[in-house]
């Protein structure tokens, strides 16, 4: 496939589990993901239960819309494994018997110690024509087989069920393709704090319009907009767009989280950081400690959740927790400045905000967040206002918080590179 072409495919998953919901279609899922990044557009997902009459609406709907159409499951050896005979019927092909799959399904067998049953020749019976898809897993060869339908040209790829056997079949499968590619092009990645998608989509109007469609993928609390394959006058256009009307928002020009990019920051230099928390409860610590790395420069950080604690292991003042209340700035900024001296860190972060659903009030609302970082250059202090649950509004603010003692660092970066 060359970066010019896009491919577009269908998706079927298949087997009654799966469409009564008894085990996750984590198939459709993979293939989506994995494909999507090869530069193929999806365009349709379904599941068919195992009935023959099913399998080929589906099938044949899903040539209908696609030059592809990947389908998991139903190449076992029972009567309702029936992939091999709905997609030998499309193509108009009988199905022959396949020595070479037949011989390393009684290998797999042997290896095992496992009778092999005459039914299982069933799976060596394969579209006449089919380019077999080894399956290294398991029993069940995979196939491909392409033919001309109602004037078109359309694919069928059938892959094992079990996602062990599927997965490193498709890669294979992928790997082999690669062999016709002309130059390889890299997909652009482009993270965003701080933007929901519509909003996003909204800042970004100008520039589809002249440039076309992105695709939009929400890695909360970040929005990862990515550009497949795209030619380097298309990218370098959007990077320059972003930089110029949303530079407050970006993260970087890569798949990197907000938390790995962190970890570069600190890395390169040698301050030492701490954190005080209240309503984050500690996962400032865990994002950052999530990456490898982190001990370079993370020191610790204390959940002061209770008034007491910010007191005790913090220093901060009681008659400022009695006269602003917990959730304000001036104790988001005695916290950071307490972490600072307690720690000896060179630089320190603080969080105390209304995680909610609970003890919102009208001056300080659910969301309401104040953060302090502080450092021998002096304290300073930002007030978050944050949407949706409880965990969100925590995660959001951490992630903001590091966002924060990186912003200054942050364009530099994204030109190095
Ligand atoms: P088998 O030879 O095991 O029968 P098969 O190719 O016929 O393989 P299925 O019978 O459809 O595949 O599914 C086998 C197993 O694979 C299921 O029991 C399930 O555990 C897993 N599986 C099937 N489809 C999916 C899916 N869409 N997502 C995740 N797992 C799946
Ligand atoms: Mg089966």
């Amino acid at each position: 496939m060359t970066s010019e072409q896009t491919l577009s495919a269908c998706l079927v998953s298949t087997g009654e589990e799966v469409l009564r919901g008894e085990i996750a279609d984590g198939n459709n899922r993979f293939l989506a993901t994995t494909l999507g990044e090869q530069g193929f557009n999806i365009e349709m997902m379904m599941t068919a239960g195992d009935r023959r009459e099913d399998l080929m609406f589906v099938m044949r709907t899903g040539l209908q819309r696609a030059d592809y159409l990947f389908i998991s499951g139903g190449l076992g050896p029972t009567e309702d494994d029936l992939t091999a005979e709905v997609a030998a019927e499309l193509a108009g092909v009988e199905r022959t018997f396949d020595e070479t799959s037949w011989q390393a399904i009684l290998a797999l067998f042997a290896k095992y110690k496992l009778e092999c049953g005459e039914n299982n020749r069933k799976q060596a019976m394969l579209p006449a024509g089919a380019t077999i898809l080894a399956n290294p897993n398991g029993t069940a060869p995979g196939f491909s087989c392409t033919f001309e339908l109602d004037g078109a040209t359309k694919t069928i790829v059938a892959l094992p069920g079990p996602p062990r056997e599927l997965q490193p079949m498709v890669h294979a499968f992928l790997a082999e393709r690669q062999g016709d590619t002309v130059a390889q092009r890299d997909d652009l990645f482009i993270r965003f704090l701080g933007l929901g998608e519509s909003t996003l989509a909204e800042h970004l109007e100008p520039w589809t319009k002249e440039w076309g469609e992105v695709s939009f993928r929400q890695a909360f609390p970040e929005m990862e907009v990515k550009l497949y394959r795209p030619d380097p006058e298309r990218a370098a256009s959007l990077c320059n767009f972003a930089e110029t009307h949303l530079g407050d928002y970006l993260l970087d020009y890569s798949a990197q989280s907000t938390a790995e990019l962190f970890t570069t920051f600190m890395q390169q230099g040698s301050a030492k950081l701490a954190f005080a928390e209240s309503c984050t409860g500690g996962l400032a610590a865990k994002t950052v400690t999530d990456v490898a790395g982190s001990s370079d420069y993370f020191l610790g950080g204390v959940v002061s959740y209770a008034n007491a604690v910010k007191e005790n292991f913090l220093d901060v003042a009681a008659q400022t927790l009695k006269d602003k209340g917990a959730v304000s700035e001036a104790v988001a900024r005695q916290m950071a400045e307490g972490a600072l001296t307690r720690f000896s860190a060179d630089i320190s972060l603080s969080f105390t905000g209304v995680a909610g659903p609970g003890g919102g009030t009208e001056e300080k609302p659910v969301g309401m967040v104040w953060m302090a970082k502080s450092s021998a250059a002096g304290t300073q202090s930002k007030c978050l206002h944050l949407i949706l649950e409880r965990e969100h509004i925590r995660l959001g603010a951490v992630y903001h918080g590091l966002r924060w003692l990186m912003e200054d660092w942050l364009p530099t970066y994204r030109n190095s590179h």
